[in-house]
């Protein structure tokens, strides 16, 4: 979208006008049994670990902004509340929201749950359980974003053009470009290219950013709920239905083994499905899965396995926040793709 409508946009919503009408449908009640999920990766200042990409990260004090909102005007339910709901047809209370973190990096236990404790809200963490016992294992994404920041070469060789790297805003545009190819390859192209890339770049290991076991059993005591994430964190429509679903399946072993009983609820790696992933979660006898697909679920018409989400980076301001969550500025749930790209 052009930038100038973009600007429009966001002042648009930004106004006291339309924060007012905001305001109004807050307090009102649900049109139909509605679930909110809200998606998290990180809270932390971006600055604070410079070797991770920042695009996944909010800010702890807008954390804290809106996780009060979530507990002063809607219902924070728990995974437990959800399954019972969509399985049992129990009702959920009006204006239920559903927090979620995929991923476990190390800050949601220094900035995301000790807030959540606070306002008493449930959470659900999705654990990539190939991660925790490894410490040198680092995201693609984080690799490639650290690679193109720290490395010394003026220029990097790609499949889709070679890029320069003179300024930060040439690296900053080379990650999003190459973040996005990587995307759209079979999983063991995009290994295979990211490993190139890193030789040819120098570049220095990212330190650990995924909790350990350690620290996932002493969430889980706490509170915590913990899901699996899959292993190796592979988009699932690019690897076969068979290696989805052992996968999946893996992941879910791995907790139940390091951690304890674990629900049958999934989150899919970056948003990847298909509809023969579905099937295969389906015959795993998974009972909910979480898609990055943009939206408020109706109960009355979900699919278990492909429920929609809210995601929440940087880019969302408190009073998007706000308008994405009433389900009267349906319409907000596709343009907030604008301000969060
Ligand atoms: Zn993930």
């Amino acid at each position: 979208m052009k930038t100038g409508i973009k600007v429009w946009l966001s002042r648009l919503v930004q106004s006291r006008a339309f924060q007012a009408l905001v305001e109004r449908c807050e307090g009102a009640n649900d049109p139909a049994p509605l679930l909110r999920v809200l998606t998290y990766h990180r809270v932390d200042d971006p600055e604070a670990r410079p070797d991770l990409a920042p695009q996944l990260a909010v800010r702890p004090a807008a954390f804290e902004a809106q996780m009060r909102l979530v507990a002063e005007r809607y219902n924070p339910v728990s995974l437990d509340d959800v399954l019972a709901a969509v399985w049992e047809g129990r009702p959920l209370p009006p204006r239920a929201v559903l927090v979620t973190f995929d991923d476990a990096y190390i800050d949601f236990a220094q900035h995301a749950w000790p807030v959540l404790r606070r306002h008493g809200i449930p959470v659900v963490l999705f654990v990539p359980t190939a991660y925790p016992a490894d410490p040198s294992r680092a995201f693609w994404w984080d690799r490639l974003y650290y690679a193109l920041q720290t490395t010394r070469a003026s220029a990097v060789e790609t499949p889709v053009g070679c890029f320069p790297l003179h300024t930060p805003r040439d690296r900053w545009s080379a990650y999003r470009r190459l973040r996005a190819y990587v995307k759209t390859l079979p999983h063991s192209e995009a290994e295979a290219l990211l490993e190139r890339l890193y030789a040819d770049l120098g570049a220095p290991p990212v330190r650990a950013s995924v909790l350990d076991w350690d620290a996932l059993r002493r969430l889980a005591a706490e509170g915590v709920r913990l899901a699996p994430h899959s292993r190796t964190h592979p988009l699932f429509n690019r690897i076969s239905p068979e290696e989805a679903r052992l996968e999946a399946l893996g992941s879910w072993a791995d907790l139940a083994r390091e951690v304890g009983p674990t629900p049958r609820v999934f989150a899919y790696p970056s948003g990847g499905v298909s509809e023969a992933v579905v099937q295969q979660l389906g015959q795993a006898k998974f009972r909910l899965a979480f898609t990055t697909e943009r939206g408020i679920n109706d109960l009355r018409a979900v699919h278990p396995l492909r429920l929609r989400r809210l995601n929440v980076g940087p880019g969302t301001a408190l009073p998007l926040f706000r308008a994405q969550l009433v389900p009267q500025a349906r319409y907000l749930n596709r343009l907030q793709l604008v301000f969060t790209a």
